[in-house]
């Protein structure tokens, strides 16, 4: 066994007292928590379970700096449809070769990622980090419901030889109520996940059945939904469908309210608010009521979303942006969110998301802030 200790030990919940250290075997399982003694092997700063990514699209990685910043999301739809396809089968390899090996050297050991294909597969199929795979599904014209549903089924199983998969919805404005219908058939009791809120023209085309997303996607496609005015919010609308989820994983959430909240809390799932700052300050330019989130004593993590809309793929840094915003949420709070309440988000906290007896949850380092390393 090795003792290992710091300046701060963060277990997942809380910093340990200052005699404390942690014994692990020689594949990182923790074996103990114990005093310091003369054997300890002391790290000049903070010690804290492998952070947990809630939110990504490795399959996206090829498009860093392709897409340019802050033309709102409805810009940020259209420029990624366009340029997407644009790139070699091995670029995109190998982009999402580099994006892992970012996510590994930045002390992430799992990650909720987002897939429309099978580009992740072979990576995934490797298990340098833990992965559950969300088989995103949109498509407005609810005749292709069923086609959309077996061509979904078919990844789910492809990836599901190697990791966790479910088949999740991909935003309340790009699905039909027989999509939602038939995604809720195949992911009973699973992990679900949505974009929520990302833009207020989506709250504005449930509520009141116009604006800027209407006007997008009825001059974008033949077939849409009616979307008549309800006033009710974009949340309010849909989530009743995930009380059939055992986890609901909520991303963005940049124009919810406490009334958004409240209704979530009223809806029979285990809701987690997923932030992802610095897609919202790359596609938006807005953020998150992170502040509100906390006080309402939500469940929040964090994501990086892809790199089409990140410079990098680095929770703590995400994590940072939120606390620079929002100084009066307790360091804990955040370091909760990107350890153990990230991984109970993932169903993972068996292994993942903090120091105690028998788990391996990855050990990482943080040095001035900043400087990242792996201890196992
Ligand atoms: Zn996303």
């Amino acid at each position: 066994m090795q003792s290992i200790s710091a300046d701060k030990i963060f277990d997942g919940y809380q910093f340990l007292e200052a005699h404390l250290a942690i014994g692990i075997d020689e594949i990182g399982t923790i074996i103990s928590i114990h005093q310091k003694n003369e054997n300890t092997i002391h790290y000049d700063g903070m010690l804290l379970p492998g952070m947990i990514n809630c939110h990504c699209h490795l399959e996206l990685s090829h498009l860093k700096n392709e897409l340019p910043e802050k033309t709102g999301l409805l810009g940020f739809i259209k420029n990624i449809v366009s340029k997407r396809t644009d790139f070699s089968p091995a670029f995109i390899q190998e982009k999402i070769v580099e994006a892992e090996k970012e996510m590994i050297q930045n002390g992430i050991v799992a990650v909720g990622d987002i897939s429309n294909g099978l580009d992740t597969f072979a990576i995934k199929n490797k298990t340098n980090i833990y992965y559950h795979t969300f088989v995103e599904c949109f498509g407005l014209d609810e005749n292709y419901a069923s086609t959309i549903i077996e061509k979904a089924k078919y990844i789910k199983n492809e990836f599901e030889k190697y990791s966790n998969a479910s088949i999740v919805l991909h935003a309340p404005y790009s699905v039909t109520e027989k999509l939602i219908e038939e995604i809720k058939n195949e992911s009973t009791q699973k992990i679900g996940t949505i974009h929520n809120q990302e833009t207020s023209s989506e709250n504005e085309l449930f509520e009141k059945g116009t604006g800027a997303m209407k006007d997008f996607f009825t001059q974008a496609f033949p077939i849409t939904p009616q979307w008549n005015a309800t006033n009710k919010t974009s949340l309010q609308n849909y989530f009743s469908h995930f009380k059939s989820f055992k986890n609901s994983i909520l991303v963005h959430n940049t124009f919810t309210s406490k009334t958004d909240i409240d209704f979530a809390k009223s809806i029979d799932t285990n809701t987690f608010w997923c932030l992802c700052p610095n897609a919202n300050i790359y596609i938006e330019n807005a953020l998150p009521n992170a502040g509100l989130l906390y006080q309402e004593n939500c469940q929040v993590v964090f994501g990086t979303d892809s790199l089409a809309s990140n410079h990098a793929l680095n929770i703590y840094e995400e994590m940072k942006i939120i606390q620079q915003h929002f100084p009066q949420i307790p360091f804990e709070k955040l370091l909760q969110s990107i350890t153990a309440v990230g991984a109970k988000a993932l169903g993972i906290d068996e292994q993942f998301g903090s120091f105690e007896v028998g788990k391996k949850p990855g050990i990482v380092l943080i040095k001035n802030d900043k400087e990242i390393s792996v201890i196992k």
